[in-house]
């Protein structure tokens, strides 16, 4: 049997880190969507009892390293499935992004696999098991739209965003999410205003969603990157609405309604930036194709 996931990006409209729990952990809230760049993942029943897993890329992991992996091993020992799967990942989102790529391969294969094995598991009970993998697996599970709070695992769904274009560019470099939280001061930052946000997207009120993207991180990546301040800048230059930094970065995103001024942002970056797209926000969440 062969079974194929799609395991698409998140981007964050807002995120915003209230404190540090007495667990190591941050206590976080965040608006993200899901977009229409996704990493494509093929599930194989073996007949031997193992894991075996490739993703084609040489920044990815293809071992026990690999989330992918982790959350096939983590289905098999939780529920004592005596079964084998080889994992092929076609990847499409770049990686140590901001965008969740690891996260999402992660979720993909839970729901892939709660479907191949038959466990009849429900996508709350897959979040639950995601969520010790990473903080990001549980909304990458639901996808669409949501607001995540705790250290990024109780998701609350939200409506799909007011529709326009998002345009990301990656520059060529890597941002460590654990170097940019110790680097973060709290007291210094500006925090984004959610529920502003929540309801900008629960009245489709697009100016008001542009008016209050924010990422607390931003401040943190912009001081070790001028890549990515220049990114920004050139960005409003060819006329976004609104431009941010999505997760711990380093990549940009724009949102613009109008094709042609999408068309400027992303023809100016091609040049300058090595991984450029434009794509549409997802409304609903993923399904298995
Ligand atoms: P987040 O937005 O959740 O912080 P990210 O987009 O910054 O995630 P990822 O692309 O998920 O980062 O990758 C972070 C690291 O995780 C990579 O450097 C890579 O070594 C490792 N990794 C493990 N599994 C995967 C995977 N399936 N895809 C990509 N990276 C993976």
């Amino acid at each position: 049997m062969k079974l194929h996931v799609k395991a698409p990006a998140k981007i964050n409209l807002s995120l915003d880190v209230l404190h540090k729990r007495p667990d190591g952990y941050h206590e976080v809230e965040m608006v993200m969507t899901t977009i229409d760049l996704a990493d494509r993942i093929e599930l194989k029943e073996l007949r031997q009892d193992e894991i075996r897993i490739d993703s084609h890329n040489r920044f990815v992991p293809d071992d026990h390293r690999n989330l992918a992996f982790q959350a096939a091993k983590l289905l098999k020992e939780t529920y004592h499935i005596k079964k084998g799967v080889s994992i092929s990942i076609d990847k499409a989102i770049p990686v140590a992004a901001g965008l969740a790529g690891g996260s999402s391969d992660a979720a993909a294969v839970l729901k892939g696999l709660n479907q191949m094995w038959q466990l009849g598991l429900s996508l709350e009970e897959l979040a639950d098991l995601g969520s010790q993998i990473g903080s990001d697996v549980s909304f990458c599970v639901f996808g669409g739209t949501a607001l995540a709070t705790g250290r990024g695992e109780k998701i609350t769904p939200l409506p799909t965003p007011p529709n326009c274009w998002v345009v990301l560019a990656k520059p060529q470099i890597g941002v460590s999410t654990a170097e940019v939280y110790r680097n973060l001061k709290l007291e210094e930052v500006r925090h984004p205003n959610t529920k502003a946000m929540i309801e900008a997207i629960v009245e489709q009120n697009y100016e008001k969603m542009c008016q209050n993207v924010g990422n607390v991180l931003e401040s943190v990546t912009l001081k070790m990157h001028k890549e990515v301040a220049q990114i920004k800048e050139q960005m409003i230059r060819s006329g976004a609405d609104a431009v941010l930094m999505s997760g711990s970065g380093p990549t940009v995103f724009a949102l613009v309604q109008h094709d042609s001024r999408m068309n400027r942002i992303y023809n100016g970056l091609r040049g300058f930036c090595g991984q450029v797209f434009a794509v549409r926000m997802l409304g609903g969440p993923p399904t298995i194709v």
